[in-house]
């Protein structure tokens, strides 16, 4: 084979590599995307609940405060009845300490049903706490499991890249810059074998002529439809 053909299918080797290492590492695997989304999701609804959870603990302290209150003013209300010098009087106080009695009533089912919420709350609060604790794991360990992957590929990439300099240094500058220009626009493949008189890069046929030389592997030659380079191999090689 022509060694321009041959340095070519080196570089194109090389650039293969580089391709599939950089689509790897752009990638953020779907078990971490999928991880993080339960994870955003749990913990909206982990700051919904908190923020719930402070207004109700708020409330239940002004509704004690407020029954505590009520209940001073019913104890004033009592001793007031014993000094009551009329029965216009009594009535008063009989009236103010019915209006207390219920206010006080409606007050005690209100911190009640407060505290159900809050106790409600508090578990399901700490339930997500729990549960983002363990995604929050699991998240660090996979992407702590893409970090080493990367470190490797990085490290090949590295090599890779000086592999390429050499072996595009080998290629004369006309060849290159075609090569360059056509792998930019296809797809990263630039030069392809023929097999059966078809460019495996488009998947034409190419015109027997053209084959007849792709065949003999003495010159560069490019498919008329993709313009990628092309060479020629025996079924077996
Ligand atoms: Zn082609």
């Amino acid at each position: 084979m022509l060694q321009e053909l041959e340095n070519l299918r080196v570089l194109q080797k090389i650039d293969n590599q580089i391709f599939d290492i950089e689509n790897f590492l752009a990638v953020v695997p779907g078990n971490i995307l999928k991880l993080q989304e339960e994870f955003d999701t749990k913990n909206q609804k982990f700051e919904e609940l908190s923020t719930l959870l402070v207004q109700t603990k708020e409330e239940k302290l002004k509704s004690e405060k407020e029954y505590e209150e009520k209940k001073k003013l019913l104890t004033n209300a009592q001793k007031k009845l014993s000094t009551v010098k009329n029965n216009k009087e009594y009535e008063a106080v009989l009236k103010e300490l019915d209006t207390l009695k219920k206010e006080i009533n409606t007050l005690e089912y209100k911190v009640l049903e407060l505290s159900d919420n809050l106790e409600n709350l508090t578990k399901q609060t700490e339930d997500l706490k729990g549960e983002l604790a363990k995604i929050e794991e699991e998240l660090n360990k996979l992407k702590q499991e893409k970090n080493e992957a990367d470190k490797d590929k990085i490290e090949q990439l590295t090599k890779l890249k000086e592999e390429r300099q050499i072996a595009a240094s080998n290629i004369k500058r006309q060849y290159l810059s075609k090569y360059e220009t056509i792998r930019k626009v296809r797809n990263n493949l630039a030069i392809v074998r023929v097999e059966q008189e078809t460019c495996t890069g488009c998947y034409m046929k190419i015109p027997p002529q053209l084959y007849v030389e792709v065949k003999k592997n003495t010159s560069i030659q490019q498919c008329p439809n993709c313009q990628r380079f092309l060479y020629f191999l025996e079924e077996s090689e």
